[in-house]
């Protein structure tokens, strides 16, 4: 299992089918068709990860 953003090694589990990634710091779920990315927010919720901002860095790179 590597994080799925940076693909680092560094992955917690903090549920069932649900990690933490300690070099970006977000957490992640894998679901049957995808893995569903969370940021954690100040608040300490999660906010789920827009994948379109994803895309739109990669495409300014
Ligand atoms: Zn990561």
């Amino acid at each position: 299992m590597n994080c799925p953003v940076c693909d680092g090694r560094s992955i917690g589990k903090v549920g069932v089918e649900q990690f933490f990634c300690w070099d970006c710091c977000i957490e992640f779920s894998n679901q049957v068709d995808k893995v569903v990315i969370y940021n954690l927010g100040e608040d300490g919720s999660l906010v789920v990860w827009d994948d379109s901002l994803m895309n739109m860095e990669q495409t300014a790179v």
